[in-house]
């Protein structure tokens, strides 16, 4: 079988550069393949390993992005962004619920298209689109790989939340595209992150991945068939996390400050942020011992007290608890119990807190879940793992994915027969029978498309080949099998056999080489646009193919059957003639309908014939059996 892995640009394959990244709520990270294993992009200098995903506007609206725009959190609250994950892909008329959780603007002036995010510096407003705030997060990614590798890094893999929508998912794409980044695909984060532990291995089961990070909670229900990971359910709470377990914390020790100093720290902005950084200390530290001490200023005075990891879980308890109805409910719309969880996998930060370990794995029948990896590194790990199979580092790995566009062949007349329909899961197997349009054809073309247009003419050639040699039989009764099979890694295996014969031929290509996502869009859009006027030049040809294959086979019987057609009455096969003229004088036209009436009316004055000639045929038959026996 020839292998022809085609670039329709370059003619060449090249193993490309691709980075994982990890395009967070909280926090954003960039990875790749280093050898074997996924390893995370740090900062050159600092050495930080992920950038928060926050950008603060200065008065000249400058950005600043990640840890340095961390600090103007509560200096400049309207002017710092966090959280953008939240409004990617909504319009203002859908993230109304989420403005009470921000302190900065989202301009109410066109509720129903793309929310845009209101800066001003006191004299100047400007607005900005949650795409461009992203792409300044993924423009910072972008840097610290560029640096790394010592040259510009194009190509990446971004990871979204499972349960984002086409809008969201294109979101996130054209944030990658003003970054500077070919986004080659948007991996779910459950996929990525059972990828970075290597479940794909497995081949087969299901597994459960728990995230649980500073401000969200989602739980994904995977089914890994073959290799292949489907997205059997997803649940979550958009507002649960970390900063809720902070929350309890600060709650509980503000009842003693209030006891002790009067004052209830919850009052004053600027304590409150305090007490919430000692919070989370605390927390962090508890992940790791028994036994941390707090230590808080009130006010000059201080707050010193010992916080047991018991009492901690105490407190926590009824944040942790609010993830189990998801939970059950993902599990409820997979139908699936928990005995039947293969693989549970932790992702997210909050996930690291001993409690919440357990938590998990009591909720999963007693299963350990993983955690070997680091929560917060998992998934950009798992978006390495993909881009390294992406750009030819690793090629063991069955991913599931889509097809953007649709794959089929060209028939007679010109007309594109889809074989695999755009949007078909990967790897996907179709097959299909086609015949002989001419009598005593010995080959048959197969001329392999790509697209969404009616004719072959209009849509991308992929590849074309010549099954042959086939043995002559008269038109329609050769009967060939064209199977097309695509890959999990994009690769098309389309064949064509005779089925009589045997004879068969194949090609490979891969349809995505060389075309960007501005041409599958392009296409796509082609496709809608031209839909009405295609279909109707479809028909027109499809109704020509008849009339033709109609007056051919007329005028052959009237040659073949030359005595047959003698015998009829004259004004019968005078009609027959006079129709066989008119649909003659009718099929090059361009009116479909014209064409099909008189195809019906030349089939209703050849039945009478037809019937006479297979009569004939029969009688024929029956006198070489009779012949036979005799002898
Ligand atoms: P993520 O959004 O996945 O980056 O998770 C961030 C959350 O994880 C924040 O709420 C952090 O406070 C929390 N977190 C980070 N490290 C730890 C730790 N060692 N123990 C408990 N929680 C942690």
């Amino acid at each position: 079988m020839a292998r022809i892995p085609i670039d329709i640009r370059t003619g060449t394959i090249k193993k490309e550069r691709i980075i994982g990244i990890d395009l967070g709520t909280t926090n954003s990270l960039v990875a790749y393949m280093h050898g074997d294993n996924p390893a995370i992009i740090a900062n050159k200098n600092t050495k930080e390993r992920l950038v928060p995903s926050i950008v603060y506007f200065d008065e000249n609206f400058n950005a600043i992005v990640g840890s340095s725009a961390r600090e103007f959190l509560s200096r400049f609250p309207d002017r710092t962004i966090y959280s953008v994950k939240r409004l990617m892909g909504k319009a203002f008329a859908d993230v109304r619920d989420e403005l009470r959780h921000l302190p900065y603007r989202i301009s109410e002036a066109e509720s129903t298209s793309v929310c845009k995010i209101e800066i001003s510096n006191g004299k100047e407003t400007r607005l900005f689109t949650p795409i461009e705030i992203s792409a300044m997060i993924l423009k910072e990614l972008k840097r610290w790989a560029d640096d790394y590798f010592e040259e510009p890094v194009t190509k990446a893999v971004i990871t979204v939340p499972a349960y984002f929508n086409d809008a969201q998912r294109q979101a996130t794409k054209d944030a990658g595209k003003l970054a500077g980044l070919d986004v080659l695909r948007i991996l779910n984060e459950p996929t990525a992150a059972s990828l970075a532990y290597g479940l794909d291995k497995k081949k087969n089961g299901l597994i459960a991945v728990y995230d649980l990070g500073g401000g969200t909670f989602d739980i994904s229900i995977l089914k890994l068939e073959d290799g292949i990971f489907d997205v059997l359910s997803t649940n979550g709470d958009t507002h649960l996390g970390g900063d809720d377990i902070d929350l309890a914390l600060m709650k509980h020790l503000a009842i003693e400050i209030q006891a002790q100093f009067g004052l209830d720290p919850f009052r004053n902005a600027q304590i409150a942020q305090r007490l919430r950084l000692e919070c989370e200390r605390a927390k962090r530290d508890l992940s790791e011992r028994e036994e941390t001490e707090i230590h808080f200023d009130v006010c000059g005075k201080p707050f010193n007290r010992t916080l047991s990891r018991h009492e901690f879980e105490k407190v926590i308890a009824p944040v942790v608890e609010r993830t189990k109805a998801p939970c059950l409910k993902a599990l409820k719309d997979a139908g699936v119990t928990t005995s039947e969880i293969d693989e549970v996998v932790l992702v997210g930060g909050s996930t690291r807190t001993p409690f919440v370990k357990r938590f998990v794995s009591e909720l999963f029948g007693g299963k350990k879940p993983h955690d070997e990896l680091n929560p917060d590194e998992v998934v950009a790990l798992g978006a390495a793992v993909q881009a390294g199979v992406l750009s030819g580092d690793a090629d063991d790995i069955l991913l599931l994915d889509i097809t953007p566009l649709s794959l089929g062949i060209e028939t007679v007349g010109g007309v594109f027969v889809p074989i695999i329909p755009r949007n078909s899961k990967v790897p996907i197997k179709v097959a299909q029978e086609f015949t002989t349009s001419v009598d005593n054809q010995t080959g048959i073309d197969i001329h392999v498309l790509q697209g969404e247009r009616e004719l072959a003419q209009d849509n991308r050639s992929l590849a074309k080949f010549t099954l042959k040699p086939i043995p002559p039989l008269p038109a329609g009764m050769p009967r060939i099998l064209v199977t097309f099979a695509l890959d999990a890694n994009g690769i098309l295996t389309v064949s064509a056999k005779d089925q009589r014969s045997g004879k068969e031929q194949s090609i490979e290509v891969k349809p995505t080489y060389g075309l960007t996502d501005e041409e599958v869009e392009k296409m796509l859009l082609a496709g809608f646009e031209h839909a009405q006027e295609d279909v109707e030049k479809r028909l027109l040809i499809e109704a020509q193919v008849e009339a033709n294959a109609l007056i051919a086979a007329t005028e052959k019987s009237i040659e073949r059957q030359r005595e047959i057609f003698e015998s009829l009455p004259i004004e019968e096969r005078e009609a027959i003639r006079t129709v066989v003229a008119e649909l003659k004088s009718v099929v090059t036209g361009t009116d479909r309908k014209l064409i099909a009436e008189v195809t019906e009316k030349l089939n209703q004055v050849t039945t009478h014939f037809a019937q006479e000639a297979m009569n004939a045929a029969v009688a024929r038959a029956l006198e070489r059996r009779k012949v036979d026996e005799v002898a």
